[in-house]
């Protein structure tokens, strides 16, 4: 099944060649019908005569309705441009021409409609004026058949160029995300909710979970039909009518886009090429404002050209689209813009969620022209770099790369050093992974903290964890990922609680070293009541606690190694003879005062050698 989309100016045949086509009326309001005059999209469907179903998209010629125009063309797989024999070509054939165009579709034809009302050789003149008007756009060479209406003739020639042109063309992508712009929503009673459009990229089943967005409303598909019948599942490239259950109709809108959920995010800002169309009587400025089309959706926004000051009519420059509202897009998705109710140019998204960027910065210029145009691998790494780590969904995404595709060029890349994993887990949404250059400049920033950190604090063994991972700008999680890789590749030392340049040692100056050594002394005269008001600086306790020589077992009292291992085998022989000590208990074994044996019987339960029960001590 295909879908066909119409273009061309007002009142030369568009809903009567359908019709004619179809039997089916397009204009479906009242007031269209009673005015004759297509105000929104139209749609008819019929079978050609090789057995292909096709689905039409009817659009208005009325520039006052390009909007609506530009909401039914986003996903057709071809054009089908009418010129009226008696008018030939008109403004609206021009901008719907150069619509067709940013938008690449270039699969098309064009049916010179009123055929009935000229002469042969000015019908020839006709098809020479499309001829050239076509000239330069994407359906440069299409074939343009006569065709009446009233008397029929030309029809059957129509309707085989119809299918001569859809053969040609290649069926839609499935790259597993379904995404369907929504053109209309209304509630059918008993029913409920029902939207349509065109459905790409993906595929939909009944019962299917869904999400719309921009809202994130979420509901569940209870049914598909296409062309009014049932569907047990729709393929990329049908037009869809799909109901809903679980979301409110008043919640949805054209433009919204309804999709698998969990993976779209909508943007308000996207990086993009773009083209300004031929035809413009000026260039366009710098942070013009215009009205942003992209699948069924309309937004207003702010055209900031990145590298230069104005874009002459035809040609192209970056920019960065900002946008006043949510846009829900994907990689190559193509838009067009309006500005003062004429279309001034369009493109494709090379940036869904665009960062700010400052303007005439050729690094910035250079990356994007990566991201439009070069390889899966190229995209991918440059798709990783705008956030490292990059989540392996995340970098699928922005690169436009399938989940299957994405794991094949990341493996790769990982198997040739160009891409490090942070973590074990290797592919997968949650996967995360830094380029190499990226992975390398973390190395260098855990350098870099950690000496700083060493230059404050010299007498520390090591920083704690957490500064690190502050430092870093990690999560937990992802810090206890890369932790053991910065471990393991002799960045960082980790004892488990701080960490240090493997390199690094505290040392005391000469000074601090005579100081450390008339403590020691201090300490082995009174083993067992160490002088608590002249220890050393904090620091330089520290130092001596880090290399093991003493042991602190309060804020104020700390012992030498050999008195306090002396004082704990004591401890526990007593209570394994007597099955319990009290602080007088130690006080007395020891012959020290009373400050001392707390401090001692309290450190001991911290380290859980010890168990307090109501004033007496147990082993543990
Ligand atoms: P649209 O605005 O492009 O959809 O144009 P319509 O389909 O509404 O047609 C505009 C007018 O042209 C109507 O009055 C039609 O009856 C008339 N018309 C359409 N096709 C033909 C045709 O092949 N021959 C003649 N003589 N009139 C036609």
């Amino acid at each position: 099944m295909r879908v066909i989309g119409t273009a061309g100016h007002v009142d030369h045949g568009k809903s009567t060649l359908v019709k004619a086509m179809t039997g089916m009326d397009p204009d479906r309001l009242r007031e269209e019908q009673e005015r004759g005059l297509t105000i929104d999209l139209g749609f008819a469907w019929m079978t050609l005569p090789d057995g292909e179903e096709v689905s039409i998209v009817d659009v208005p010629g009325h520039e006052r309705f390009v909007g609506n125009m530009l909401a039914g063309v986003g996903a057709i797989d071809m054009a089908l441009l009418v010129v009226a024999a008696d008018e030939s070509v008109m403004p609206q054939t021009r901008e719907h021409l150069a619509i067709l165009d940013l938008l690449q579709i270039n699969r098309g034809l064009v049916a010179i409609t009123k055929a009935d009302l000229v002469d042969g050789d000015w019908l020839a003149l006709v098809a020479a004026d499309v001829a050239k008007t076509l000239r330069g756009t994407t359906l440069e060479g299409a074939k343009a058949v006569p065709v009446s209406a009233v008397s029929g003739s030309g029809m059957p020639d129509l309707l085989a160029a119809i299918q001569g042109v859809l053969k040609e063309s290649q069926p839609r992508k499935d790259l597993g995300r379904p995404r369907l712009s929504i053109d209309r929503s209304f509630t059918i009673s008993g029913f409920g909710t029902v939207v349509t459009g065109t459905l790409i990229d993906g595929r939909l089943k009944p019962g299917q979970e869904i999400e719309v967005l921009p809202s994130g409303a979420q509901g569940r598909i209870r049914g598909l039909q296409t062309n009014k019948s049932k569907l047990d599942e729709a393929l990329p490239g049908r037009r869809l009518a799909v109901n809903i259950s679980g979301v409110d109709h008043d919640r949805l809108k054209r433009g919204d886009v309804l999709t698998s959920p969990g993976w779209l995010r909508p943007t308000i800002a996207v990086d993009v090429r773009f083209q300004a169309i031929a035809g413009l009587p000026r260039p366009v400025r710098h942070n013009l404002n215009v009205t942003v089309h992209a699948g069924s959706s309309e937004v207003m926004g702010r055209l900031r050209l990145l590298d230069t000051d104005a874009v002459d009519p035809g040609a192209s420059a970056w920019a960065q689209l900002k946008l006043d509202a949510p846009l829900t897009v994907v990689k190559g998705d193509h838009y067009v813009v309006r500005a003062g109710g004429a279309t001034i140019g369009g493109g494709s998204i090379v940036v869904p969620h665009a960062v700010r960027h400052q303007r005439m910065h050729a690094p910035t210029i250079e990356r994007l022209a990566v991201m439009e145009r070069g390889t899966d691998r190229e995209v991918l790494v440059n798709a990783m770099q705008a956030s490292e780590p990059a989540e392996f969904g995340a970098v699928a995404r922005r690169a436009n790369l399938s989940p299957e595709q994405a794991a094949l060029e990341l493996d790769a890349l990982v198997s040739e050093g160009l891409v490090v994993p942070a973590g074990q887990q290797r592919t997968g949404a949650g996967a995360m992974f830094y380029t190499l250059g990226g992975w390398n400049a973390v190395c260098d920033t855990a350098r870099q903290a950690l000496a700083a950190y060493h230059r404050q604090f010299p007498l520390r063994k090591g920083a704690p964890r957490e500064e690190l991972r502050s430092r870093l700008n990690l999560t937990a999680q992802i810090f206890a990922n890369v932790l053991p890789m910065l471990v393991e590749r002799g960045v960082v030392a980790d004892d488990g609680v701080s960490v240090r340049l493997p390199e690094h040692q505290p040392k005391l100056s000469a000074a601090q070293e005579k100081q450390a050594t008339e403590y020691m002394k201090m300490l082995l005269e009174n083993p067992y009541a160490p002088p608590t008001d002249s220890t050393p600086d904090e620091g330089v306790l520290g130092v001596l606690a880090d290399r093991g020589d003493v042991v602190r077992v309060s804020e104020s009292v700390a012992f030498s190694k050999d008195a306090y291992e002396d004082m704990v085998r004591k401890i526990r022989g007593h209570i394994t003879e007597k099955g319990r000590i009290t602080v007088a208990d130690v006080r007395d074994l020891f012959g020290t005062s009373r400050k001392y044996a707390l401090a001692l019987m309290e450190h001991l339960d911290r380290e859980r050698v010890t168990r307090r029960v109501d004033d007496v001590r147990v082993l543990r």
